[in-house]
């Protein structure tokens, strides 16, 4: 049962926590069992504005505050999130509707990039090179933007937001947060971590409502340098034609199709494991999460009933139970979308294996669960192949060889994590060559980032940026390119340099 009660949450703008300037609320509630977990601010543009004026005028300080200091204090923040793991924990299984491990796993990356990032803070290297005259000295620095909007989805909701805002606040920047309106007690909560860690009054703000009414704004808002979204595709066109007249930095991280491989040469035991993880993990809502099977047709029988199987035992239930193997999918219009992809995919000849039903037995009726589900005899074009269902919805098809395989996997318009299954290191080299995709898994599914490599996608999963590592940094800083002349003439580059 619920154990978290209701509580009342307010924005947080300028040090100050407040309702919205309308005074208007919305809830929040579980998708495991329809608890209410909170009440929160309805905020519309009068909020976001206040919230950016109090962001801009921190940021003339917060700028200037040593980066090792601000480092200081995300490493603070990331020992707050190893104190408050169970509870958050255990609040995303409520709120969010992952299970235990994974919900444990989503928290544990926040604390990893925090410390990473905290580590930046005495790092942030930029180059020195010889210059082409004498007595001239060069460097580049980077320096922080300005006010940064960062808005983040439900499915990672603590992690994503630690994805941007660790990296925006070493580098000295200041932010404004629009969580996610399905999880948004996750988000305050990240919130009043940051706070507890000493981050000054204004330097993060957060800002709760709808991606219309908040985000939209947000896009808008001239003093608003830098906007940083995961999101679907189609939000992502829309905040990038929309940040486009102002000019704005828009750093866009959005769907997956992912596929995983499994050649004839492979260990159908990992492969299994692995498929199962990437495609029934966090209910199929991972951007990362596997969509597709792409099967050698030597092992696609075989493959195919092993999967079944493990689908059909697994447990559905609440995140918070120890035994539950799936929990929820977010809320029901997602249930509603899945489950209309089942009829789409039978519609397309596609065959129903197991799944593609409403779970609504006992308990489960109280909340959104789907049964983990899985198409044989796909064909690449079928749209179960091409379109992002975020639900634990799998495909399977199959291929004759290793260049058709890569040719089905790259047969998408996303291109986010990719995996082969293969004991051939030649094989499993050209498939880190050929696959289009931001990240290539090999013996391996297609989750599992750490917070020290890039994180991101090729094609239509984003716009060339990339998050986490060194990578994230170059969307929350710019490169200033500093020449200092000391031979007391006037030397011009490119003429006096014989
Ligand atoms: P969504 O696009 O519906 O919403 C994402 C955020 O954008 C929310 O906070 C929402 O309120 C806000 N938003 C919506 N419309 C907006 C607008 N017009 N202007 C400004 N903000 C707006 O996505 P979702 O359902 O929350 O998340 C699922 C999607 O996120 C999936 O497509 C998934 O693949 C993707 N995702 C991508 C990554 C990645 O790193 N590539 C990671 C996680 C999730």
């Amino acid at each position: 049962m619920a154990t978290t009660g209701v509580r009342e949450f307010q924005n947080y703008i300028g040090g100050e926590w407040v309702g919205a300037a309308s005074g208007e609320t919305f809830e929040s509630t579980s998708p495991a069992d329809g608890e209410t977990i909170g009440v929160f601010p309805k905020s519309a543009a009068e909020d976001v504005d206040r919230a950016v004026a109090a962001a801009k005028a921190a940021y003339e300080d917060w700028r200037l505050v040593p980066a090792p200091k601000r480092g200081e204090i995300l490493f603070r923040f990331a020992q707050l999130l190893v104190e408050a793991k169970d509870e958050l924990t255990e609040l995303m299984t409520h709120e969010m509707g992952k299970v235990w491990a994974e919900a444990g796993g989503d928290v544990q990356e926040a604390i990893d990039m925090s410390y990473y990032m905290g580590g930046e803070g005495r790092r942030l290297f930029g180059q020195t090179t010889p210059s082409e005259l004498r007595d001239k000295f060069q460097m580049s620095v980077r320096m922080p933007i300005g006010v940064i909007g960062v808005i983040t989805p439900w499915n990672f909701p603590i992690a994503i937001p630690s994805w941007k805002i660790a990296p925006a606040l070493v580098a000295g920047n200041t932010v404004v947060f629009k969580p996610a309106t399905d999880t948004p007690a996750l988000g305050q909560r990240f919130v009043e971590l940051l706070d507890e860690a000493g981050v000054p009054k204004g330097v993060v703000n957060v800002v709760h409502g709808g991606g219309g009414a908040v985000g939209e704004r947000l896009v808008a808002h001239p003093d608003v340098r830098v906007i940083s979204l995961t999101g679907s595709r189609e939000t992502g066109v829309r905040v990038l034609q929309a940040a486009a007249e102002g000019l704005k930095h828009v750093h866009l991280e959005l769907g997956g199709k992912n596929a995983i491989i499994v050649m004839e040469d492979a260990d159908l035991d990992i492969a299994v494991d692995g498929i199962v993880w990437s495609a029934f993990g966090t209910s199929g809502q991972r951007c990362t999460a596997a969509s597709r099977v792409i099967a050698h047709e030597s092992v696609y029988g075989e493959l195919a009933t092993r999967i079944v199987e493990r689908a059909e035992a697994m447990r559905l239930g609440p995140g918070w139970e120890d035994d539950t193997d799936v929990g929820p999918v977010i809320n029901k219009p997602a249930l509603e979308k899945i489950h209309s992809y089942t009829e789409i995919g039978q519609g397309e000849g596609a065959e129903l294996l197991t799944g593609g039903e409403i779970a609504a037995d006992g308990d489960l009726a109280k909340g959104f669960y789907y049964r983990p589900t899985v198409f044989g005899g796909v064909e690449p074009d079928m749209r179960i192949a091409q379109e992002e269902i975020f639900g634990p919805v799998l495909s399977l098809i199959s291929v004759k060889d290793e260049a058709e395989a890569v040719r089905v996997s790259n047969g998408i318009r996303y291109g986010l994590s990719s995996s082969i299954f293969t004991r051939d290191v030649n094989r499993a080299f050209r498939a880190l060559r050929d696959l289009e995709a931001g990240i290539t898994y090999v013996n391996a599914g297609t989750i599992g980032a750490e917070v020290h490599l890039p994180f991101g996608g090729t094609k239509d999963t984003g716009n060339g940026h990339r998050e986490a590592g060194q990578a994230a940094l170059d969307v929350f800083t710019e490169w200033k390119s500093v020449y200092v002349d000391y031979s007391g003439t006037l030397q011009r580059a490119q003429i006096d340099n014989t």
